[in-house]
């Protein structure tokens, strides 16, 4: 067993492999020097904490008594699909009878001249570090994007003392997943803690003197910073897949056990897109933490034989502040949206389709307040439930009881 990529969810699928008593030789590969680590912390504890350390997935001593080979850092060069076998960049060659590809994701590149060493991205630890040593009280960070890193970066920023402006280029922060309601409430949290969010935006030029940069703006405005991080999403890493001639369909295609166009090859995470069955199969990609563990383990199961579908609600979180905001299942198909107000500023939207069914909900509150009834609006999402509007409605009703209706 030969898994490309060392982050969540290849971990997960080497770790799930020995779980499930296979006895062969499971081979991590991954191109960063750590061991597999947690990648959440970085846009947040590890920002703040004034030592940060990669938060291990599975010690040195636990891959050993595993007996996990995890070769790093070292990238795959290319996969030979007839010899099934992919060569390193360091020349070697290792065979494989199954070969999971969890590979994850990259930053989307700004790409316009001015770009220097003082315009950085986050997605490693040592990316994470590096923002880290520019943060202290009253310097100065710009990010371009209004997206979860951006606006984690920006809490974290402002927690150290240090000035933070996010700039978007959409009408209003977090547009692509996360409603108008919830995104208002986030933007005001980061208002009253000194953030300022820049939105409808583009970047006209930028110039890095290597000391400083100076961001203009497309309405010529100027933003001085000591640090520029861009968080303008990510893009699925496809390369090796598409050279081996593998099915691409934003990310690498998989079918809902996992399988590629190749019945030896399966992709797991970030860099994959399947079809979700609980949406009647529509096909996605999701970037999301709980996603990547979870598909590392199906993978495990179905390399060694099992034919098990995706079966899981799409979930993610985000802390900014003293705020969890948390959405559970997909709302693009939502026609209706029905609010009920936990108390302290807690409130729960839910989507509904057409249909009367569930098809997403989003929270927002203080600490963990969202944090149960987005796990029952889970249950609910995954039964295909019908809720009645108003039962939704009333803090009164517990959504417990919808769920055996
Ligand atoms: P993101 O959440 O997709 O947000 C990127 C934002 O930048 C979007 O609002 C995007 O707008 C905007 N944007 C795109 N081009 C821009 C430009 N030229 N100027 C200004 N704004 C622009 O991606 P991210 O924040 O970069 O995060 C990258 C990855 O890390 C994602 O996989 C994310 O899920 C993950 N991450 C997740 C969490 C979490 O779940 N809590 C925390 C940190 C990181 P458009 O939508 O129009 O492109």
């Amino acid at each position: 067993m030969v898994i490309i990529g060392a982050g969540e969810c290849g971990a997960r699928a080497a770790l799930a492999l020995r779980g499930l008593s296979y006895n062969g030789p499971v081979t991590l590969i991954g191109a960063e020097p750590h061991l597999p680590y947690e990648r959440p912390p970085l846009s947040k504890e590890a920002m703040v904490t004034d030592a940060p350390e990669v938060r291990p997935i599975a010690s040195e001593a636990e891959l050993a008594a595993k007996a996990i080979t995890h070769l790093r850092p070292v990238s795959v060069a290319s996969i030979g699909r007839t010899a099934k076998a992919v060569k390193l960049t360091d020349g070697r060659t290792l065979a494989y009878d199954r070969l999971l590809l969890a590979m994850g994701a990259e930053p989307r590149r700004l790409t316009m001249p001015g770009l220097g060493d003082r315009c950085v991205y986050l997605r490693t630890f040592n990316d994470a570090l590096a923002i880290r040593g520019h943060l202290k009280s009253k310097s100065r960070i710009a990010i371009i994007g209004g997206g979860f890193i951006g606006l984690e970066l920006a809490a974290a920023a402002r927690k150290l003392g240090a000035e933070a402006v996010v700039v978007e280029a959409q009408p209003r922060i977090l547009m692509r997943g996360v409603p108008a309601g919830i995104a208002a409430v986030i933007h005001a949290a980061h208002e009253a803690n000194g953030a300022e969010i820049v939105c409808n935006a583009g970047i006209a030029a930028i110039h890095d003197d290597g000391g400083k940069v100076r961001l203009t703006l497309s309405d010529s405005r100027m933003i001085d910073a000591d640090l520029v991080v861009i968080g303008i999403g990510a893009v699925p890493s496809t390369r090796l897949a598409k050279e081996a001639g593998l099915d691409i369909e934003n990310g690498v295609a998989v079918d809902e056990t996992l399988r590629t166009s190749d019945p030896d090859i399966f992709a797991a995470g970030d860099c994959c897109s399947f079809p979700l069955p609980v949406y009647d199969g529509r096909r996605v990609r999701l970037e999301a933490w709980r996603n990547a563990q979870e598909q590392g383990a199906l993978a495990a199961r179905n390399m060694l034989g099992a034919s098990e579908a995706v079966s899981s609600v799409p979930w993610f979180w985000s802390d900014q502040y003293d705020l969890t905001l948390q959405i559970a299942g997909l709302s693009g198909e939502a026609e209706t949206v029905v609010r009920r107000d936990l108390g302290a500023g807690a409130f729960i939207l839910f989507h509904l389709a057409r249909d009367g069914r569930l098809v997403a909900a989003s929270g927002i509150g203080p600490g963990n307040a969202v944090a149960r009834d987005i796990r029952l609006a889970e249950m609910l999402i995954a039964g295909r439930a019908t809720p009645a509007q108003a039962d939704l409605a009333s803090p009164d009703v517990k959504l417990k009881a919808l769920l055996g209706r």
